[in-house]
């Protein structure tokens, strides 16, 4: 076979992600990758608030060594890839109570020293409940990063935002929120913890996660939503197969990919980071963890071709959102 020369963009891509140190998986949920079998491979099916409480089970049942053990599987798959960084949401509630917290205790001992993990608390129950707020308090003396799921306190999702931006603050902490995750022109939570981080004083301590209902948005709605992001320095993390999949619906909307816009996102010059989400479980089955699939997805489904910034995306964009110094 002739050798041809061809602008071979996969090489070149990967050959400057090294150069910046390496790739960063900025969104997680590590303590919970490879829990597919195949007696739970039925619930892949299921919606994603079903999935919420189904969990549940593997979480009573794991014990902090099968945590561990998982958690190190999916640590060392990325160190394999030359990952420099990960952001990796933990849950930490009445279930798993704080089983996730001592595996990642176990975790950082032994990678801390070969690569940077950021922990983040995920908060699957909610923080208003009772119970669900011991376990937030609890959990997040423990991480680096303080989670948000407003979607889980559907109806009350001011109060939990108020409630999450004060305990960062609080604890001189930023917050990861998981946002817009339905891709439908129903939802404006970027929106909503744009004007919470505001009204908290927390400008540039604030990442969204996900943010795909904004592509959903007709164009003004979106230009005025970047333009506020930008006013308060709310930075993103697209995932992009976690989303990809999004179901269809007869519900008429711009034409758009099921996808965080990165495009316009990065025209307005905000933060982009990009991560995996889950891996191998309920949720997403076919996740394998490959961090070139998720960026060769974020930039086909946005038609996405400046390759400066699917480099700045895959590597040091990834340590801003994680608070890392440069
Ligand atoms: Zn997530």
């Amino acid at each position: 076979m002739k050798k041809i020369n061809f602008f071979d963009l996969k090489k070149e891509i990967l050959k400057k992600i090294k150069k910046n140190g390496g790739f960063v998986n900025a969104h997680c949920h590590l303590d919970r990758a490879f829990t597919l079998f195949k007696n739970n491979f039925k619930y892949t099916e299921m919606t994603l608030q079903e999935k919420w409480s189904l969990v549940d089970e593997i979480k009573r049942n794991s014990t902090v060594s099968q945590i561990y053990d998982r958690m190190a599987f999916a640590v060392e798959k990325m160190i394999s890839q030359e990952v420099q960084a990960i952001g990796t949401f933990i849950d930490i509630d009445d279930v798993i109570k704080d089983k996730a917290i001592k595996a990642s205790e176990k975790i950082k001992q032994k990678y801390g020293k070969i690569i940077k993990i950021k922990f983040i608390n995920q908060v699957l129950k909610g923080v208003i409940e009772k119970k669900a707020h011991y376990w937030f308090d609890y959990g997040s003396e423990f991480v680096d990063i303080i989670g948000g799921l407003p979607g889980k306190d559907k109806g009350k999702e001011e109060e939990h935002l108020e409630i999450i931006l004060e305990k960062a603050k609080k604890l001189n902490k930023m917050v990861h929120v998981h946002v817009d995750q339905l891709n439908t022109n129903k939802e404006k939570e970027t929106e909503l913890l744009i004007r919470k981080t505001k009204e908290a004083n927390m400008n540039g301590k604030a990442v969204a996660v996900h943010s795909i209902s904004l592509a959903a948005h007709k164009k003004d709605y979106r230009k005025k939503i970047y333009n506020i992001a930008k006013e308060i320095n709310l930075m993103f993390i697209s995932c992009p197969t976690a989303w990809i999949d999004s179901r269809r619906t007869e519900n008429l909307t711009v034409t758009h990919n099921s996808v965080t816009p990165v495009d316009e996102m990065i025209d307005y010059n905000l933060t982009v980071a990009i991560g995996t989400d889950n891996i191998a479980d309920i949720y997403k089955p076919f996740t394998d963890g490959d961090m070139w699939t998720e960026l060769r997805f974020l930039l086909e489904a946005n038609h996405f071709y400046k390759l400066d910034k699917l480099i700045e995306i895959a590597s040091i964009n990834g340590l801003k959102v994680l608070g890392i110094n440069l």
